[in-house]
């Protein structure tokens, strides 16, 4: 026969577009409509609510950015719709090309009720199934006119992301506020007749998708366009055959969860997320209401605790939706937070927090961690995510690599310390699915495990703004429950996919063949280490001082029955966690987000301080002997870790400061030195060499100089505060001009200051070398007014470095210096904690930081590989900090100002000194005035590293104390209590009891022996 299918498809096509879906709302009277613009911030439903309102014209721009709009709606169900399933249709003047970003709104009932919201996508409020006539209809509706900042011209600099900066030129038209029947009979047909246009497009040309396309012609005939609700019957009967045909045995089965990705800020600030979360949580519940069988997932304890302070009435419909089963708590996390920067502490209490607000509002706990949207997971994490409990791990960003594409979907993950964790990728490469028939076949073909694994996860839902599920998507999984030619899509809890996903795998008996070892590094968003700097800044600050506030209290309170500040360090925690959300500690957000963000670290360091002082008072006593503590987790100037001592002066002899002749080092320079290293400068400040005097081994490759600051061109081609390209280092500048150098010796300590300027910009550098240390440290203060720039530092390193360590979370982590592989060449920009250490067995050399994420290396070889070979190849390893970065979007002010940053040479180290040396620099000794001092509350000895002495979470005053090993060996060691204890035992990492936790505390404390890597957390009932 003759045939085109491209006829058929494209008549299916027109008619559904044009025809059928908007025959869905054919019928229709409009609204009398009322609207009240708020002159500032948004206020309560009450509030609004009472609003004064004037009329309003549909038709008529409304909403400056950032505003918030109440409407009233009102009118009656016109007598002839009597029985008619009866909508309210809402257009703000959407566009419907980008599923959320823009206005959106929340419907209130008069008694300030919610309905549902309304998105670009989901216009309707459900009215009545059988709708009386003459029946009187009243709306409210909370509209926000948010901003799109991210549309149709990616990436472009705008000043509305800020109120300070944005315009009042309001931003929509309302379109359309209407009442209408709704065509059920229409909207059945119009997902009949989409389904299978979306299958019949993936299917082979073949028998399956010959019959569904003569089903849609003959369907297509008997519908008549003048009179669709009329014959829409006819037509989806024609469908039935089709429709009904069931799936292959052998089908991929895809587990679907409702799903709405809202990060927690963003492009908007957090009170714009709280409302985000309020309007799709409401529309889930009442879609929750409308079906049997679909689920809705949220993740993000901070979000569900958002709706029950500021939207109690739609706090309760989540309550009971949770109860019922159909809305499902998951991740365990405060937020979704970025995983490579937080400490390992602020992880443990992601989960923590999490998982306590889960069992105290819900009684339940989340079993696995939903991560779908960070950018590269670190791999300390497998550890710690099944120390806190769970069995499983989520996410889907490794599909956004730019190079290499990962080779599985469902595997074992493992850590640093070989923990395991059963991790999931969704194959579809998304978290914002729509169930449409290219992302169903794309899980099906893409799927790596289908020899053993049956099936895959679908998060199924507009993000953002978008509302979550629609009903759309809920009607398409009935259809595609049992298709054939399709995946089998069903509704159900990760868990249960989980759990059947591992017995597939472990019961294949090649459980153990899809395995990926180390950390899941995103090859992309490498610039998320170093943008926002002051964001990044306070975080390591706070997280540094919540832990050693939790020590100084937890001491308090064990020698003095001093109050435990339990709740005032659980917010102070809270706030740290929600800045650690993956779009503001990576420095990804609005102008707006980050000026908060730097206000409230400051407000954070306030309390911590505050708790920090009044705990060391307690403890110290009144009286005017002079006292230092350290809050540091090392012993460091005299005083043991989390004790206070006499502060005694320096015992290593002072440091001296010689200048250079110009016939000593031409241009002159400076020689710093001290009883362990012998450094020396030159006119400029940079160093030339740094010299270990135990070994005679210089840090400084040959002919080289460290501390050189590189200025480059900054212009990735996509995400500009997200993305470094790789092309970046084409170009360099290096600042080698200083204006003004002094030297000096102050207090023992040599210091030379170096002033520079470049291009708009200045910068200080104070460089020091302390009595007895082993750091040449920086101080450095930048007036940043760079736009499109990477400010980098070097250090070339005279050392032949396979391989550099770098701290991650509670341990470290290697990667080769070389790039044989793609994978190993796309790690141009990689992570660090406070150190980061190149070395040769023997002799290795630190750099450490108190606030930097970002490094990279290089490796030069003096072997050009032309003959002869005239000796042996010198190969040196250059390591770079990232310092700063000056994006425009989407904060076009990124990093102007001025910023400080301090680093470290540390030259003669090993993993060990150089942990010892990255968790000292941050965490210098305070001095203070008291009556005495006191020894720690906690001791460790043999290999055992201390990470945090608090009271236990659930307030029963037991102390619970977590250790961990830092070096990748066994320890054998002991944690001792110098205080009464009647027990001790090994809880989890979020201080639940486990399986044979009983440890006996003896006279030298608890015995514990860590594998490499371990985290250990011990609780102590006092006695
Ligand atoms: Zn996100």
């Amino acid at each position: 026969m003759h045939d085109d299918i491209t006829l058929t498809t494209g008549r299916a096509r027109r008619v559904l577009t044009e025809r059928i879906w908007p025959a869905v709302h054919g019928t229709s009277v409009p609204l009398d409509v009322e609207w009240h613009v708020l002159p500032g911030e948004p206020v309560s439903p009450q509030e609004g609510l009472a609003l004064a309102m004037e009329p309003h014209e549909v038709g008529t721009p409304w909403g400056r950015a950032w505003g918030t709009t109440w409407f009233r709606l009102t009118g009656t169900v016109p007598a002839d719709w009597a029985g008619r399933a009866v909508e309210v249709v809402i257009d703000l003047g959407f566009d419907t090309s980008m599923p959320g970003f823009q206005s959106e709104a929340l419907v209130y009932r008069p008694d300030g009720s919610p309905v549902k919201s309304i998105n670009p996508r989901n216009q309707h409020v459900p009215v009545s199934a059988a709708a009386a006539g003459g029946e009187p209809v009243e709306l409210f509706l909370e509209g926000a006119s948010n901003p799109v900042l991210l549309g149709h011209d990616l990436f472009q600099q705008t000043q509305e992301g800020d109120t300070r900066t944005s315009s009042p030129r309001p931003l929509y038209t309302t379109r359309r506020m209407d009442l209408a029947i709704f065509e059920a009979e229409v909207h059945d047909l119009a997902l009949d007749v989409e389904v299978l246009l979306e299958l019949q497009a993936e299917l082979p040309t073949g028998p399956r998708r010959m019959r569904i396309l003569q089903a849609l012609d003959d369907a297509l005939d008997v519908l008549d366009l003048q009179r669709i609700p009329e014959t829409a019957a006819g037509a989806r009967a024609a469908l039935a055959d089709v429709l009904a045909s069931p799936a292959e045995p052998s089908a991929h089965e895809i587990s679907a969860v409702g799903h709405a990705h809202i990060d927690s800020a963003w492009l908007w600030p957090v009170r714009e997320t709280i409302r985000k979360v309020a309007r799709t949580t409401s529309s889930m519940a009442d879609l929750i209401d409308r079906t049997d069988d679909f689920v809705y997932g949220m993740s993000s304890a901070q979000q569900y605790a958002w709706v029950k302070e500021h939207r109690p009435e739609v706090w309760a419909r989540i309550k009971e939706a949770v109860a019922k089963g159909r809305f499902l708590p998951l991740g365990g996390m405060w937020v979704e937070s970025d995983t490579v920067m937080p400490s390992g502490e602020a992880l443990a209490r992601q989960f923590s927090q999490g998982q306590r607000f889960f069992e105290r509002e819900f009684g339940i706990r989340s079993k696995g961690v939903w991560l779908p949207d960070s950018f590269g997971y670190s791999p300390a994490l497998p550890q710690l995510v099944r120390r806190a409990g769970f069995d499983w791990f989520f996410t889907q960003k490794i599909s956004w690599n730019q190079v290499n594409k990962f080779p599985h979907h469902t595997f074992w993950w493992e850590g640093i310390d070989g923990s395991r964790v059963l991790t999931h990728f969704p194959p579809m490469d998304t978290y914002n699915s729509q169930l449409s028939g290219e992302e169903i076949a794309k899980a099906t073909h893409q799927f790596r495990e289908s020899r053993h694994a049956t099936g895959s996860i679908a998060p199924v839902g507009f993000g953002d703004g978008g509302g979550g599920t629609t009903r759309e998507m809920t009607g398409k999984a009935d259809r595609l429950a049992d298709l054939e030619g399709s995946a089998k899509v069903r509704w159900e809890h990760p868990d249960a996919f989980f759990e059947r996903a591992r017995t597939e795998l472990v019961g294949s008996g090649h459980g153990d063949s899809a395995v990926w070892v180390g950390e899941l590094y995103l090859e992309l968003h490498r610039a998320t280490l170093t943008s926002q700097h002051r964001t990044k800044q306070g975080n390591r600050r706070n997280e540094q001082l919540l832990v050693e506030a939790e020590a100084w209290a937890a001491t308090a309170s064990a020698r003095t029955g001093a109050d435990y500040p339990y709740d005032e360090l659980d917010a102070l925690w809270q706030q740290v966690l929600l800045l650690q959300f993956h779009d503001i500690l990576p420095g990804t957000s609005i102008a707006w987000v980050h000026r908060e963000t730097v206000a409230q670290h400051a407000a954070i360091t306030a309390g911590a301080q505050e708790i920090i002082e009044r705990s060391l008072r307690t403890l110290v006593g009144e009286g005017d002997t002079a006292l230092r503590a350290n809050p540091a987790v090392f012993a460091q100037a005299g005083v043991p870790a989390l004790g206070v001592g006499p502060a005694t002066g320096p015992t290593a002899a002072p440091s001296t400061l010689t200048e250079l002749s110009d016939a000593e080092l031409p241009g002159g320079g400076y020689v710093l030195a001290n009883d362990l290293v012998r450094v020396t400068l030159d006119a400029a400040g940079h160093v030339t060499s740094a010299v270990d005097l135990a070994t005679g081994r210089d840090a400084v490759a040959p002919g080289r100089e460290a501390n050189v600051l590189q200025l480059h061109q900054d212009f990735p081609n996509k995400w500009d505060a997200w993305d470094v390209d790789r092309f970046y280092r084409n170009s360099v500048t290096d600042l080698r001009a200083a204006e003004k150098v002094t030297a000096t010796v102050d207090d023992g300590v040599a210091v030379v200051t170096v002033h520079r300027t470049f291009s708009a910009s200045s910068l200080d550098q104070v460089i020091t070398l302390a009595p007895g240390s082993r750091t040449l440290e920086v101080t450095m203060e930048t007036d940043w007014h760079e736009a499109e720039k990477f400010l980098k530092v070097a250090f070339p390193l005279d050392v032949r470095a396979e391989h550099v360590a770098a701290e991650t979370q509670f341990g470290f982590t290697r990667r080769v210096t070389h790039t044989n592989t793609s994978w190993e060449a796309a790690k141009f920009e990689t992570s660090m904690h406070r150190w980061v250490l190149a070395e040769e067995p023997g002799f290795g050399i630190g750099l450490v930081n108190d606030s930097v994420y970002g490094y990279d290396v290089t490796r030069e070889v003096s072997d050009d590989g032309v003959a002869p070979a005239s000796g042996v190849p010198e190969v040196t390893t250059t390591v770079r900090l990232s310092l700063l970065r000056a994006p425009r979007f989407p904060d076009p002010e990124t990093d102007q100002g001025v910023q400080t940053h301090r680093y470290g040479l540390v030259v003669g180290v090993d993993t060990a000194a150089a942990t010892e040396a990255g968790a000292t620099f941050g965490a210098r000794p305070r001095e203070l005035r008291g009556a005495s001092g006191f020894e720690p509350l906690v001791s460790v000895s043999g290999g055992v590293t201390l990470s945090a002495v608090k009271l236990a979470d659930d307030r029963s005053g037991d102390l619970v104390v977590r250790v961990y090993e830092a070096l990748g060996r066994r320890a054998s060691g002991t944690v001792t209590v110098a205080a009464p204890v009647a027990g001790a035992r090994t809880v989890s990492l979020i201080e639940d009891d486990v399986e044979g936790g009983a440890a006996e505390p003896t006279a030298d404390g608890v015995a514990v022996e860590l594998s490499p890597f371990e985290v250990r957390t011990l609780r102590f009932t006092r006695g």
